[in-house]
């Protein structure tokens, strides 16, 4: 493909990347009234806040000649990414390898294929996440001109969002009157918390910016893999590189069945079709909202729908256990603020 070609398609790409809406719960939690606000990260590109990164990371490594049109793209990746490069790959008219463990949702692998790219599972036994960063590297030194955009240690991915992520959530809730206070994010790569808490460095906001994990597997407060969970984007059995956790407020934790109990009443109960990881981050927002008394403005970020776990348990009758908080969540209505000004991605 052509230069020019390939400038005008990613002209195309960028309105339809970043700028989402903010939605604004209200809810009862506990016999308190307060709000939560999340970014509506679905409405991207391909579905998911990973667009963002991989827009950036595609349209920085073009401009500084490390893409040129014969490279293929290889990543390794939990679903949203590899999701990402392949539609961006077929737009570019680049191809694309995508490293995947095997346990992720058929709805991920299948919509991987669907963009034409070549998808390569690798099981637990193979080493799965670090298998598939491992075979990823591999291939790259195998194949020659290949593009390997490394999101786990890319700092390309911090700047995605805190170019547009964090000014984009500070700029909405600007105009509902309110300065954030808090943030709290599932962390997959950490690339959301790590560019939302520069963004609001940046501009001078002394908000907490809490990464969040699944309790059954808390690799981020032991620094190991532990455990097995389902919250399919987050907490890949390792601390990504470009992490620091001591530049961010304490991890919170939130128990996978509990994150799919919320996100499916957040379908059911709103119409905000979410994927588990939307649902952990309400929690995690909740938790946070409630040690400050609901006096601050907590924010976080919707990632994904639920389309791409249909296969899964989040559409499947979940049990309650005790110690659950969505049990005690009651959702009333929501306000939704869009996002002003062109895409910065
Ligand atoms: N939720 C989902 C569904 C994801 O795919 C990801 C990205 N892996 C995240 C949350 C976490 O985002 P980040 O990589 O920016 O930490």
């Amino acid at each position: 493909m052509s230069a020019d070609l390939r400038e005008r398609r990613l002209r195309g790409l960028r309105p339809m990347v970043g700028r989402t809406p903010l939605v604004s719960v209200r809810l009862r939690y506990r016999g308190r009234e307060g709000r939560v606000h999340a970014k509506a990260e679905y409405l991207n590109l391909t579905g998911s806040i990973k667009d963002r990164m991989a827009l950036h990371i595609c349209q920085t490594a073009i401009e500084q000649g490390a893409l040129g049109p014969d490279h293929t793209i290889v990543e390794a990746t939990s679903g949203n990414t590899g999701i990402a490069f392949a539609a961006l790959g077929a737009a570019l008219g680049q191809p694309v390898v995508i490293f995947m463990p095997d346990w992720m949702s058929e709805e991920r692998k299948a919509v991987i294929r669907s963009f034409g790219a070549d998808i390569r599972l690798v099981s637990r036994e193979a080493g799965g996440f670090l298998g598939s960063i491992a075979n990823a590297e591999t291939l790259g030194r195998e194949l020659g001109r290949v593009f390997l955009p490394r999101q786990f240690d890319n700092q390309a991915n911090i700047h995605a969002h805190a170019t547009t992520t964090g000014p984009e959530l500070v700029a909405q809730l600007a105009r509902l009157g309110l300065t954030p206070g808090a943030f709290v994010a599932g962390v997959g790569t950490g690339g959301t918390v790590m560019g939302v808490a520069e963004a609001f460095s940046r501009l001078g906001i002394r908000a907490h910016v809490h990464p969040l994990e699944p309790a059954e597997s808390p690799t981020l407060s032991t620094g190991h893999k532990v455990g097995r969970h389902r919250i399919q984007g987050v907490s890949d059995e390792f601390i990504p590189g470009i992490l620091r956790l001591d530049s961010l407020a304490p991890v919170i934790q939130v128990n996978d069945g509990d994150a799919i109990l919320m996100a499916q009443k957040l379908a059911r109960e709103l119409g905000l079709g979410v994927g588990i990881s939307s649902g952990a981050n309400l929690l995690g927002a909740i938790q946070v909202a409630e040690r400050a008394e609901w006096r601050t403005p907590v924010a976080t970020i919707f990632c994904d729908d639920n389309k791409k776990y249909l296969s899964t348990d989040l559409a499947k009758a979940e049990p309650v256990r005790s110690g659950f908080m969505s049990p005690d969540v009651e959702l009333l209505d929501f306000e939704t603020t869009p996002a002003a000004g062109e895409s910065r991605v």
